[in-house]
This record gives structure tokens, C-alpha cells and sequence, in this order.
């Protein structure tokens, strides 16, 4: 464990919102927990986008994505955005705990999964941050839910630009052959975990490598998911 993240494992835990005393084991207070910007009704089961009913969307139907379904916690909206930010700027690995129990709390009873993959960082993207911050929040969900990481399965082997200001398809094509998968998954319900879901054209590409690679199920988790372009 980093030491910042251990020190604040001993500390009592301030609210990571409104720095009140009361952030418990989560780091968030009862007050501020309830106010997120909760993702949970009215959701494609597939992409994650917004569905009346919880139906398939017309994305879905017309062009399904690799991935067979995907939960988000959140929608990608303040004061998680910029939570978000922090965590990946200012390492704040208190936030990897915070939302790592709250995949577990929200996602532990249903689960059906055999290992668990987070986004791979290019290596030279890794050394720059130190930390990838989508593997933070997988080892805390792991320890809780008992679910191998397979940290070494995936790699991301081609650095991609910054996708926000690229038109869909554009990204779609920068992410063809981005990742390799160097071990065999055959038979393997896979959970693809990443911070951020915007277009999904990462956690596509993945999905697909992960699918050649024999995974015969896979899931997205993401923290947050914009549901507005
Ligand atoms: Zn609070
Ligand atoms: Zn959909």
C-alpha cells in the first residue's frame, strides 16, 4: 500500500464533500452519500445509457457492443466529475476505497464473474501518473468480493491521443488494435473495470480483445457514466 493510502486508513475519516467528521469507512457522509449523482433507474443494461424502463436501447439493438452489459455507479456530473479529477491528478487514494466498497455494497449480490480486468494503461501513460487509477479501485473491490484481478492479462499496446475532442467514429478507428490480451480466457465472465465511460469506445475495444482471447461474458464497471454528448 502507498503510504498516503495508509495513513489515511488509519486516520478517522473526514467527508471527502463537506469535510465533516462523519465520512466512516466510505469517506463520505450520510448527508452527501444520499446526494450523488446515482445512476440506477431508466438504464440500457447494455451500454448504460439512459433507457425508459430499463430496456435495451436502439444503440444496443441496431449496433451491440462487445461488452454484454455494463454497470455504472454514477452519472458523470458534479460533484463526482470533479471527485474524479482529484483522484486522478492529485492521487487520492481515499476515493479508490470509497468507490471500490461501493461497487462491492451495490454489486456483491448479484454477482457472477470469475476475474476482473481493469482498463490497462500504456506504459508510458503509467509512468507518468504512477498509479492506474481503474486497478486502485479493482483491488479494493477484489478484497471484498473475493474476485481475482488479473492485472497482467491485458496491455494497452498503442498510445492513443486524447479522445474528448474526436468525433465517434474517429475514435472507434483509433482504438482498433489498441489492446493485447496475453492470456487465455477461454470460458471466463469477465468484469472490465474503468473510472469513466463516456463513448465506450475503450471499454469496446477491450471487450472485443477480451472476447478473442475466449471470455465468453463481459461486463463493464464503471464508476460514471456520461449520459450526455
Ligand atoms: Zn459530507
Ligand atoms: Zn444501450
Amino acid at each position: 500500500m502507498h503510504l498516503a493510502g495508509l495513513i489515511e486508513a488509519l486516520l478517522p475519516q473526514s467527508c471527502l464533500l463537506c469535510s465533516s467528521r462523519q465520512g466512516g469507512i466510505l469517506g463520505l457522509c450520510g448527508g452527501c452519500l444520499h446526494d450523488m449523482p446515482w445512476h440506477r433507474d431508466n438504464i440500457c443494461p447494455q451500454c448504460a445509457l439512459p433507457s425508459k424502463d430499463n430496456l435495451l436501447c436502439g444503440q444496443c439493438l441496431q449496433a451491440p457492443p462487445a461488452f454484454d452489459a455494463t454497470r455504472s455507479l454514477f452519472q458523470y456530473q458534479f460533484p463526482l466529475s470533479s471527485m474524479l479529477q482529484q483522484y486522478k491528478y492529485g492521487q487520492l487514494f481515499t476515493l479508490a476505497r470509497t468507490m471500490g466498497l461501493l461497487f462491492a455494497a451495490h454489486t456483491g449480490l448479484s454477482l457472477s464473474a470469475d476475474c476482473m480486468i481493469p482498463m490497462p494503461l500504456h506504459r508510458q501513460r503509467l509512468q507518468e501518473r504512477g498509479f492506474n487509477q481503474s486497478a486502485e479501485i479493482a483491488k479494493v473491490i477484489s478484497k471484498q468480493l473475493h474476485l481475482p484481478i488479473r492485472l497482467e492479462a491485458c496491455h494497452r499496446i498503442k498510445p492513443t491521443p486524447p479522445q474528448a475532442s474526436l468525433p465517434y467514429k474517429q475514435r472507434i478507428k483509433n482504438m482498433q488494435g489498441a489492446f493485447e490480451c496475453i492470456n487465455d480466457l477461454t470460458g471466463q465472465r469477465v468484469i472490465l473495470l474503468d473510472d469513466v465511460m463516456t463513448t465506450g469506445a475503450s471499454l469496446n475495444a477491450l471487450a472485443k480483445t477480451v472476447k478473442a482471447a475466449g471470455a465468453r461474458h463481459v461486463e463493464c464497471w464503471v464508476v460514471a457514466r456520461t449520459v450526455s454528448e
